[in-house]
């Protein structure tokens, strides 16, 4: 998949920021995450073991990201990790009563991906305790996933996950999205998929499901429906195979 990957692109201008995380293991699923949707600036402040970029729990979670949690860097405070940024959006799960404005992770990760200029940090809270006051306030905006609102906790690797995503695709558009996943045989040309409506269509007479003398609308139903198909040349085969073998048991 090309993806424009220029010093302007938001895969690097956007930073990750974990603070206060507990499990080792949430930091190399966050770097998983990441990687798996292309960004790769990680920085956790303060987290609860001082050296969880190294623990096995971290780097078993990782699984390919390694290279991810290996160049992300510890930093003693906020101020340090959002360091070179000029924009931050915190990730909340709560709503707060004072607060800067709430917006959506689409709209926030559109608006992050339109503008060169920003630098910009996501930050993600404690597993328990989320994200304290004073830093929801310093954040220029406030992200909350809608989720169920009975239970809309989500695990911070896939918190970061959601919005990795939505980056990603605000980043690529379409090209985010591959048309080719799975087998694509070669498409029919439309003289190719004409001589298989003539052949089904003796067929159907044959066997008196068509009448001639009557058609009505039923070829036209048919081939409307193979229109939305988009029909490879294998499949044509395949439908010319049937009308064929029809053909023959009604000669017999
Ligand atoms: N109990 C905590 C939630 C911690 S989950 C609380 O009430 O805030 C760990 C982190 O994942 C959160 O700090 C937040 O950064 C992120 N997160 C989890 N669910 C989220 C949601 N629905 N919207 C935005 N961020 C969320």
């Amino acid at each position: 998949m090309n993806m424009p990957e220029t010093s302007t692109s938001l895969f690097n201008r956007l930073r990750f920021v974990l603070v206060e995380t507990s499990r080792p293991g949430n930091i190399g699923a966050v770097a998983r995450a990441m990687k798996t949707m292309g960004f790769s600036d990680l920085v956790v402040v303060n987290p609860r073991f001082p050296d969880a970029l190294m623990q096995d729990e971290a780097i078993a979670f990782a699984s390919g990201a390694q290279d991810i949690l290996a160049s992300a860097r510890i930093a003693g405070s906020i101020d340090e990790a959002l360091d070179g940024c000029n924009f931050a959006a915190a990730l909340s799960a709560r709503l707060r009563e004072f607060s800067p404005p709430v917006v959506a992770p689409r709209t926030l990760a559109g608006q992050l991906a339109a503008d060169p200029g920003l630098r910009p940090a996501l930050v993600f809270g404690n597993e328990r305790f989320g994200l304290p006051n004073e830093i929801v306030e310093k954040c220029n905006v406030l992200i909350n996933i809608p989720a169920n609102p009975e239970y809309s906790s989500l695990n911070l690797a896939q918190a970061v996950q959601v919005l990795a995503y939505e980056c990603r695709v605000a980043c690529a558009g379409d090209a985010a999205a591959p048309g080719g996943i799975g087998f694509q045989g070669e498409l029919a040309g439309l003289a190719q998929i004409d001589g298989m409506y003539g052949h089904l269509e003796q067929a159907l007479v044959a066997i008196e499901f068509l009448d001639a003398n009557n058609p009505k609308k039923l070829m036209p139903r048919i081939k409307r429906l193979f229109s939305r198909t988009q029909l490879e040349i294998e499949e044509v085969n395949i439908l010319r195979g049937i009308a064929k073998q029809i053909l023959q048991k009604i000669k017999r």
